[in-house]
């Protein structure tokens, strides 16, 4: 731990706790694996496999838009390959009895500039009245219920927007995002100012949401320079899986192949130079000239060496590494009618005491619970880092009991139980592992990763052809962890590809 700042220790107190509960791999890379493309196997796959121009992995928004975009261009020999029964990936709408809530992706972050706001509203599915300030019953309050001070919330709002600002995180570019906050926060809040501990511990925890990192200092303050934002926040009128939908619409049902996961890519093969060969887990081989691979950064870091055969390159790998997929998961609750009464709810929770009893300590990242909009009696909270790790291991009905004893407490009101109930684990999702946003760690950026677009070189085989391509949220430089960011770099490499299949075209 760096001790360079006094607030260090009192930032990470929570999470020391929780260290000691939770085992985090030492390697992202994983353990070495032991596929070996013998020659009988070889010639057994490379003999049923079906030929197609191209094969994207990964039936997320990246791997659909980039399908989409082939489609459009008339290559229409293609498939793509979902390990899930399901398209979408991180869009994961949720329905029970009237209620709609997104396990995934919920805002479309921004209306400047971003092709996604643009898109739903031409579809007429922009919900164009997003909340104002006026709609919410607000409450900024202590763990127990007492007011905190509405001008500290402002100035600590105004703290946490300061980072957008052009240059201002310049000088901390070779170390972590936290470290510019560290720096401020005395300043705006001097050792007098009431629960200043809880203060600084509420905004480490909402730049955590917001990034979906574990720690503020765990993220190269260059990569947060480097994210856009694009304006005021927007939501789909019907939830988000209306992109689903209508992305899907348009792709032949041969195309699709659901509960296919791909095991195998064998990428540099002297018997077939201009091609590679992907073999899945259900049996199915396909040679193609292009293969656009789109699963989550933390599936590639855990599984690339059973999943390419041979070996990616040591410069790809070491540009893997610099990055890592944070885990927030989301808690949602729910009654039949609104226990505060009529129109929106938030919760903004100033932690005074942090004197929970170890197993309730993951709460501590818990710092609001808000209405969902358009659900009129449901609220959702936010846990990140290794309190979300924490949390993911507790059953159910614990995380319930812990979530009412903090809304009770911090509300000050006798709230009933509730009649909906449902938490994320997104780090255990097999085919996801983590949550938003795959961020360049400070490690990383030592070692030389500048920028997401690093992880999206084409990888030749030995004949110099381009054969792997990526695509996905990670690999966007200025809207990474976005399902905008997430489309556009699906549309580059398609359009990449598309360049590639002209004759011409080694
Ligand atoms: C809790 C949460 C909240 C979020 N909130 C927002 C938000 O409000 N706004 C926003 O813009 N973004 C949000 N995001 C981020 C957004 O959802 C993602 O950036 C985006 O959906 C990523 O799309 P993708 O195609 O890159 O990856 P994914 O959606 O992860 O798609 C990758 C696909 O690859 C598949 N796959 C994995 N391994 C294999 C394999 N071996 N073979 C075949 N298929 C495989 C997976 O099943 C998955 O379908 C949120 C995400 C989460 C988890």
């Amino acid at each position: 731990m760096n001790t360079r700042h006094p607030f260090v220790a009192a930032v990470f107190l929570s999470t020391l706790i929780l260290d000691v509960v939770v085992e985090v791999s030492a390697s992202p890379l994983g353990e070495a694996g032991s596929y070996c493309c013998t020659q009988r196997n070889h010639d057994a796959w490379t003999e049923i496999a079906t030929e197609v121009d191209v094969v994207v992995v990964g039936g997320g928004v990246a791997g659909l838009t980039a399908i989409n975009t082939l489609l459009n261009h008339n290559v229409t020999d293609v498939v793509l390959l979902e390990a899930q029964d399901r398209l979408g990936g991180r869009v994961r709408t949720y329905r029970q009895d009237g209620v709609v809530v997104e396990d995934g992706a919920e805002w479309i972050h921004g209306d400047e500039r971003n092709a996604l706001h643009r898109l739903a509203s031409s579809l007429l599915e922009l919900d164009e009245n997003p909340p104002a300030d006026d709609d919410w019953d607000w409450h900024w309050v202590t763990e127990e219920g007492q007011p905190g001070r509405v001008l500290d919330y402002a100035k600590l709002m105004k703290l946490f927007e300061e980072t957008e600002q052009p240059g201002l995180l310049e000088p901390y570019y070779d170390t972590g995002y936290g470290y510019y906050y560290l720096d401020r926060f005395p300043e705006v809040f001097p050792p007098s100012t009431p629960h200043q501990e809880g203060l600084l511990h509420y905004l480490h925890q909402i730049v955590n949401s917001d990034e979906g990192t574990g720690s503020w200092l765990d993220m190269s303050a260059e990569d947060a320079d480097q994210y856009e934002h694009q304006g005021e926040d927007f939501q789909w009128k019907n939830g988000y899986d209306t992109l689903i939908t209508y992305l899907k619409e348009t792709i032949p049902e041969t195309v699709v192949h659901l509960s296919t996961p791909v095991t195998q890519v064998v990428w540099d093969c002297p018997e077939f130079p201009s091609q590679a060969l992907v073999v899945t887990q259900n049996g199915k081989a396909f040679r193609a000239r292009h293969i656009l691979v789109t699963v989550p950064s933390a599936y590639l870091q855990k599984n690339h060496l059973t999943m390419f055969q041979p070996r990616l390159p040591s410069d790809f790998l070491h540009n893997l590494e610099g990055v890592r997929l944070g885990v927030a998961n989301k808690i949602q609750v729910g009654w039949a009618e609104p226990w505060w009464g009529k129109g929106l709810y938030a919760l903004d929770i100033l932690w005074s005491h942090f004197n929970l009893p170890p197993h309730m300590c993951w709460l501590y990242s818990v710092v609001s619970a808000f209405s969902v909009h358009q659900q009129k009696a449901v609220v959702e909270l936010f846990v990140t880092g290794n309190s979300s790790l924490y949390m993911e291991e507790l059953q159910e009905d614990e995380v319930k009991d812990h979530v009412m004893h903090l809304i009770r407490k911090a509300s000050g009101q006798a709230v009933p139980e509730p009649t909906f109930f449902r938490r994320t684990r997104w780090s255990r999702d097999p085919w996801t592992l983590g949550s938003y946003a795959t961020y360049i760690t400070v490690e990383g950026h030592e070692a030389g990763l500048r920028n997401h677009s690093q992880l999206a070189q084409p990888i030749k085989n030995s004949a110099g052809h381009t054969v792997l391509l990526w695509a996905g949220e990670h690999t966007h430089n200025t809207r990474y962890g976005t399902v905008d960011g997430a489309m556009d770099t699906g549309n580059a490499e398609a359009l990449r590809i598309l360049g590639l299949l002209k004759p011409s075209s080694p």
